[in-house]
């Protein structure tokens, strides 16, 4: 989802109060100093405008949202979305996920999101896939020990994939399908933007929940 060349989109990102500019100064203290409380933190890594994330901290005001995502030309609209809610408890980053440990310490995050992650299909790019092991060894440190990792996508090849890196990097399924639509997971399920147009034109969408 990039959105190219979106005039201003990283003075706008700058001068934002919903954005976080220099991630690395809160690493170990973003209850405290960002959110003002001790709730669990939650974080979608690529959660391009926001809509998920936006869903779920209105859903519950008790839990600290930070959503991350890469290019400004795509966190800007999320901000734009920001604006028209009524929120304290969801702030974004604009950042590669590669460097996500200079941001959280050890087990300072309760849950990660990955939602439609670019797949990346050229094998040598394999370990920038937001499920491949290298990633999983990332979410290791600054995840909570009883922490899940919880990833949906359409792409059957990443998802395979995805399959095959959670024993290698050491952890476990907690459960995983390939019609997420069509089964008991639905329950609760909270759409992204991807996930409403992949469902609108009859695309099974494949999700895994996985711990250590
Ligand atoms: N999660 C949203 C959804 O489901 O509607 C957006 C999905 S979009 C296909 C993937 C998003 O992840 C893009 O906005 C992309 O810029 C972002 N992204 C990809 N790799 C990333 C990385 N290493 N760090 C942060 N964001 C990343």
């Amino acid at each position: 989802m990039r959105l190219r060349n979106v005039k201003g989109s990283r003075e706008t990102i700058a001068a934002s109060e919903f954005t976080i500019n220099e991630p690395n100064q809160f690493k170990g203290n973003w209850k405290k100093e960002v959110f003002g409380n001790e709730n669990p933190i939650h974080i979608e890594i690529g959660m391009g405008k926001g809509k998920f994330i936006m869903e779920l901290a209105a859903m519950n005001p008790d839990i600290n949202y930070i959503g991350i995502e890469k290019y400004s030309s795509v966190l800007v609209r999320a901000i734009e979305k920001r604006k028209e809610q009524e929120l304290s408890n969801v702030i974004f980053i604009r950042m590669d996920a590669e460097n996500i440990e200079e941001v959280f310490e050890e087990q300072e995050v309760d849950q990660i999101y990955l939602n439609f992650s670019d797949p990346w299909p050229k094998d040598r790019h394999a370990k920038r896939r937001l499920t491949s092991k290298e990633f999983f060894s990332r979410y290791h440190h600054i995840l909570k020990q009883d922490g899940l990792v919880m990833f949906k996508t359409d792409n059957k090849d990443l998802f395979d994939f995805s399959l095959e890196q959670i024993p290698l990097a050491g952890w476990k399924l907690e459960y995983h399908t390939y019609d997420l639509h069509h089964s008991e997971y639905v329950e609760g399920n909270v759409m992204t933007e991807y996930e409403t147009k992949f469902v609108g034109e009859g695309k099974p969408i494949c999700k895994l929940v996985a711990y250590r």
